[in-house]
């Protein structure tokens, strides 16, 4: 079955499926994107992710090219074409087509919009779960702007890169002072000795996940005490348990950071039961 995507207005075989090599998207990454997660075919947060959406569109200034129920049609459009069940729903609004120039293209130039979906391998992402997953740190050499969802991800990309050539799933990015900010396409978070649970507070330094907004709602149900704080690399080492936030992998134990185990090397309860109660807590449309 031939993938369809969604491009400015039409769904089209993904091979048929271009953009103009003027994009301001391919040329200077001015463009935004979000990911959402497909559970049993139904959209998972949708209402949170395309308010992030607008926000990352309202920082940078470009239009948003569609109404948010439009955008949910396409969306659902996506996933139905796609034969989504338990998957991703991608999107990516860029500045538009226009003559390389850095300076914003002319008033009126629209924006280009792409959706693309697919399904994910359900069994792997349960086995990541329950074995957990190692990450290695790097330092954090990304702007002072990450809490906009651009596409501008080349720090990322090179971290990630790191992680996996040294048998990690993770890059932990960590700033001057030591602390960790969060992961390369994931938030970050451990439980100390003394059962807290710690992750960064949401300012510029990080993207605000919507799978860490849902997983503090899951926390409070829970009854868990919180830190919304930065934590250094030592007191993830010292921690009981670690574990990261996204919406394409919701929750995953880390079991190993830099080489270490974390507490006594396998998954934390507490990463599992959030795992397990994300579900409940998330909003299906
Ligand atoms: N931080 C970064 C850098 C990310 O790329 C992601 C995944 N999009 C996240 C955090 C987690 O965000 P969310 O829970 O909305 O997927």
């Amino acid at each position: 079955m031939s993938r369809i995507a969604y491009v400015n207005g039409r769904y089209l075989p993904q091979r048929d499926a271009s953009v103009n090599i003027e994009d301001r998207g391919y040329q200077f990454s001015d463009g935004v994107y979000e990911v959402c997660e497909v559970s049993e075919g139904r959209l998972v947060d949708e209402r949170r992710h395309i308010e992030r959406l607008q926000r990352s569109l309202a920082e940078l200034r470009i239009a948003m090219p569609m109404s948010p129920a439009a955008l949910g049609v396409v969306f659902r459009e996506v996933v139905r074409r796609n034969r989504v069940r338990w998957g991703i729903v991608y999107l990516q609004i860029t500045r538009g087509v226009s003559r390389r120039d850095h300076a914003f293209p002319p008033p009126g130039t629209a924006p280009s919009i792409v959706v693309t979906a697919r399904n994910l391998d359900f069994a792997n992402a349960e086995k990541l779960a329950a074995d957990g997953v190692a990450v290695v740190t790097v330092p954090e050499n990304r702007w002072e702007r990450v809490d906009i969802k651009s596409v501008s991800l080349l720090p990322n990309v090179l971290a990630k890169q790191a992680a996996r050539e040294q048998g990690a799933r993770e890059a932990w990015f960590v700033d001057k002072e030591g602390r960790v900010t969060e992961g390369s396409s994931s938030n970050a978070w451990i439980v100390t000795r003394d059962g807290k649970v710690v992750t960064r507070q949401a300012d510029h330094a990080i993207l605000r996940g919507i799978t860490r907004t849902v997983v503090l709602e899951v926390l409070a149900a829970h009854g868990l005490k919180l830190e919304e704080r930065a934590f250094t690399v030592d007191e993830a080492h010292a921690a009981r348990e670690a574990f990261v936030t996204s919406a394409s992998q919701i929750v995953i134990p880390v079991v190993r950071i830099d080489g270490r185990p974390v507490g006594n090397g396998a998954p934390g309860l507490i990463a599992s039961a959030l795992r397990r109660d994300f579900h409940r807590h998330a909003e299906f449309s």
